[in-house]
């Protein structure tokens, strides 16, 4: 049986909510594990670079909301780095 983690270490299984989506149960955070990690092809299902920094930034630079891009690329869209 496959156990998935919300990446925050909470420690409980993620309960699956529909739709691809799992939840954790302790702090909330909602992950779409249907999705391979790593895309190549922009195929529109994934957050774009820019929209993602948009969010990053907005939430002062919580690492929470990197959508997988490293904090490097982030800075980079928005151009302070
Ligand atoms: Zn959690």
């Amino acid at each position: 049986m496959v156990s998935y983690g919300c990446g925050k270490g909470c420690g409980v299984d993620m309960e699956y909510i529909g739709n691809g989506d799992w939840k954790c149960p302790t702090c909330g955070r909602v992950i779409a594990f249907g999705e391979p990690d790593e895309e190549d092809d922009d195929n529109g299902e994934t957050l774009s670079l820019w929209d993602a920094a948009d969010i990053y930034l907005s939430r002062g630079f919580d690492e929470d909301y990197r959508f997988g891009y490293t904090h490097e690329e982030l800075m980079k869209a928005l151009g302070k780095w």
